[in-house]
């Protein structure tokens, strides 16, 4: 698991293919796919550890 930040995922709709790997490796459960897209669904339970986008085969996820 990666460290925490302040920082939190936002994901590009454009680029995201719907593959679920973000969901899958998020530890808190903070992302779900929406109409085959990923999505933020608990942001407040995020800890910022950035393994999301580490995951994410097309970087469709970016920290801000
Ligand atoms: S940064 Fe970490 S805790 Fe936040 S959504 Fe991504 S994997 Fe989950
Ligand atoms: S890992 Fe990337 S492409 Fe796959 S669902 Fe998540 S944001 Fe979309």
């Amino acid at each position: 698991m990666g460290e925490p930040s302040d920082k939190r995922p936002k994901i590009d709709v454009d680029e995201c293919t719907g593959c679920g790997l973000c969901v899958d490796v998020c530890e808190q459960e903070c992302i779900d796919l929406v109409d085959d897209v990923a999505k933020t669904v608990k942001p407040e339970a995020c800890t910022g550890c950035g393994d999301c986008v580490e995951e994410c085969p097309v970087e469709a996820v970016i920290m801000e």
